[in-house]
């Protein structure tokens, strides 16, 4: 009798994944281009995967205490409203707190800008075993700062080596990169941005420079182009994830944090203590 093969589900890194030939402006940001149609099918099917990543990450942890380094950096990047906090709640509500760390980055403070543009965010890599989300990241040091030109081109052009190596020798110390770009479209961003002025309850999160930065579209599109080929490596990838659709995006993160803690094949440790012994000693204590 044939067997019937369950249908294949195509590797999500694989699909999003930046390689030769990329181009921006060719991705539809409403697109599904995996899984489930609609909402709800899609936060079934999070909810489904969601046990799955608690376990891998238990055992990330359990490695760890036995001196394992492998630890894991989800990188947020995106426009204003593109939903880099949406990402980082799907991230929370997989991972146990104890082992995740979210840190937003904003404009460096004076301090930070006397150092090197990487200095901020070594202080903030994970423990090992653990997860670490930025939210913005040194990306932002070859996108608002040459679009704004808070830099001479001379500064932020050698910027893209920099970031590699940083990368590549930090994956050689066991840590796994999960570069994310949040692509929305202009139009969405309108609606998101109206929407928040239109309700009491959001309009803190709006700024009046959001519209000015929004203005700039183009040359942030550009920024990016630049930003995702020249530091999308084989050690770490980026990945374009089409967010227009709040709950298309959610299911794309969860399957990127699943595949990339599933390629760790973390395992439980073996006891270095002898089980029968301590069995024996607290049943007779
Ligand atoms: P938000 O993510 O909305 O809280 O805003 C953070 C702000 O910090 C954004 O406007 C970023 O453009 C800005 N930002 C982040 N990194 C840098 C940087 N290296 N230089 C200047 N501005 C930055
Ligand atoms: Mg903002």
């Amino acid at each position: 009798m044939a067997r019937r093969l369950a249908p294949q589900q195509p590797s999500i890194r694989h699909l999003l994944a930046v390689n030769d030939g990329f181009v921006l402006s060719e991705i539809d940001p409403r697109r599904v281009l995996a899984g489930p149609k609609d909402k709800d099918a899609a936060r079934t099917e999070i909810a489904a995967l969601a046990p799955k990543v608690a376990a891998l990450q238990e055992m990330l942890w359990a490695e760890a205490k036995r001196g394992a380094t492998r630890r894991v950096v989800v990188v947020l990047q995106g426009t204003d409203t593109s939903g880099k906090g949406g990402a980082t709640r799907l991230v929370d509500s997989l991972l146990d707190p104890a082992g995740l760390a979210v840190t937003g980055f904003g404009k460096p403070t004076p301090e930070e800008l006397r150092r090197h543009f990487l200095w901020r965010f070594e202080q903030r890599l994970p423990r090992p075993g653990t997860v670490a989300v930025f939210d913005r990241s040194y990306y932002e040091d070859v996108l608002v700062v040459r679009v704004n030109r808070l830099v001479s081109e001379r500064t932020w052009k050698p910027r893209y080596q920099r970031i590699n190596d940083w990368e590549a020798a930090l994956v050689d110390e066991g840590v796994s990169f999960v570069k994310v770009m949040l692509y929305i479209s202009a139009d969405e961003q309108r609606e998101r941005l109206l929407a928040r002025l239109a309700d009491p309850t959001k309009q803190w999160k709006y700024n009046p420079g959001d519209v000015d930065e929004r203005a700039k579209w183009s040359a942030y599109a550009e920024a990016y182009q630049d930003a995702l080929t020249r530091c999308s490596t084989p050690a770490a990838p980026w990945y374009v994830v089409p967010a227009d659709r709040k709950w298309h995006r959610d299911w794309l993160l969860a399957h990127l944090l699943h595949e990339t803690l599933a390629a760790l094949a973390p395992a439980y440790p073996a006891p270095d203590y002898d089980v029968a012994h301590e069995t024996a000693r607290v049943a007779a204590s």
